[in-house]
């Protein structure tokens, strides 16, 4: 053989192993904020590499787990809700501030004060139970988000929450949205614009630009009536992509299941008709996505497709106990039912 034909072999090798590092994905399995985290990031040219990207990622995990968890007695929030009263990282009472707004945005829906209903229950701790209703009328007393506050004082970077007596805040129902939001931050800052990654958080999908060969990716919405099948599947090009099911956590006492979304006029479990919902918005809004899913689990199909109609920016896909199907018309073309689940009722602005 000759040098220039070894000389071009040479080169060709590295070219292809030169386009295999560049092409290949790396990809991450973390356990935080009470469920597994999965993300697969391409890399791009020019910024870190996705590897560098998934260790820091990790590390951002942690510093949200601990500034947003509930459970964690060592959390400010744990504090917060022992004394009444606690001082916070910005980003806590950057994060309350924001899930009280929504609150107020899906007409108290969305409760971040119902905490102490769902201890009562069990959901947070494992021990279930089925609360007497003398017990959650009193617990309710001390239900209602617009007397919660939060002061923000910048220039020590810190926050201040105050509960009434009684009350207690949990952010479960934004935190994995919130995360998203700050996931996909690092992202765009690390690894510059032209970026393809999916990141799963426990249901919560967060689709950054297509996939690298530029179809969108294909995200599965779960079935509600059989968890280990697919009700559908959705091509998400930039988008957030978020459910919220009674399947997800929940217990059965005497044949009834009693699911960890509470409606916060009853304390119960929220029967609204309505097996999951699942919120498609922007990548960036992914906390509001969050809020929403779990907001209009809580308000049912009819007030779910009025509260779209009167607001803009994000779609939905709904699934009744009933098994029926209704998306929003900007999924008409975006959204497949798998087969056995009839046609889907499509939702138009009118
Ligand atoms: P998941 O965390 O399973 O994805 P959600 O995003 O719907 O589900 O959040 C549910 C969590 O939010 C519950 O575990 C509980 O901590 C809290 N929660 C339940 N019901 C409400 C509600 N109506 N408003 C605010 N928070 C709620
Ligand atoms: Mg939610």
């Amino acid at each position: 053989m000759s040098k220039r034909i070894i000389a071009a072999l040479c080169l060709l090798c590295l070219l292809l192993s030169g386009c295999g590092k560049e092409t290949g994905p790396a990809s991450g399995t973390f356990f935080a904020m009470n469920t597994v985290i999965n993300l697969t990031i391409y890399p791009t040219k020019n910024g870190a590499t996705p590897e560098e990207v998934l260790t820091e990622a990790e590390t951002l995990l942690g510093t949200l787990e601990k500034n947003l968890s509930v459970t964690d007695p060592e959390a400010p929030l744990s504090a917060v809700n022992r004394d009444g009263w606690g001082t916070v990282p910005i980003e806590t009472g950057e994060v309350a501030a924001e899930a009280l707004r929504l609150c107020d945005w899906t007409g108290g829906a969305l409760d971040v004060t119902l905490y102490p209903v769902s201890l009562a229950w069990g959901f947070t701790t494992e021990n279930h139970r089925v609360p007497p209703r003398e017990e959650l009328d009193a617990l309710l007393e001390h239900v209602d988000y617009r007397r919660a506050a939060v002061a923000f004082l910048p220039e020590e970077q810190t926050a201040e929450i105050s509960l009434p007596d009684g009350m207690e805040m949990d952010l479960g129902a934004v935190a994995k949205g919130y995360a998203g939001n700050r996931l996909r931050a690092l992202l765009l800052e690390r690894m510059g614009e032209d970026l393809h990654a999916l990141l799963d958080l426990g249901g919560n999908v967060v689709a950054l630009g297509g996939r690298p060969d530029g179809d969108p990716w294909r995200v599965g919405i779960r079935d509600p009536e059989n968890t280990d099948g697919l009700l559908g599947v959705l091509g998400a090009y930039d988008a957030a992509v978020i459910t919220s099911g009674g399947y997800e956590r929940y217990f059965e006492e005497n044949g009834v299941r009693y699911w960890h979304i509470l409606d916060p006029a009853t304390g119960e479990p929220a029967r609204s008709g309505l097996k999951s919902v699942t919120v498609v918005g922007s990548p960036a809004d992914g906390m509001t996505c969050d809020a929403l899913s779990t907001a209009l689990f809580v308000m049912g199909l009819e007030k779910a497709a009025e509260f779209w109609r009167d607001n803009t920016g994000f779609e939905l896909i709904l699934v009744s106990d009933d098994g029926g199907v209704t998306i929003t018309e900007g999924l008409r073309d975006s959204f497949s039912l798998s087969s056995g689940h009839g046609e889907a009722t499509v939702l138009e602005r009118q």
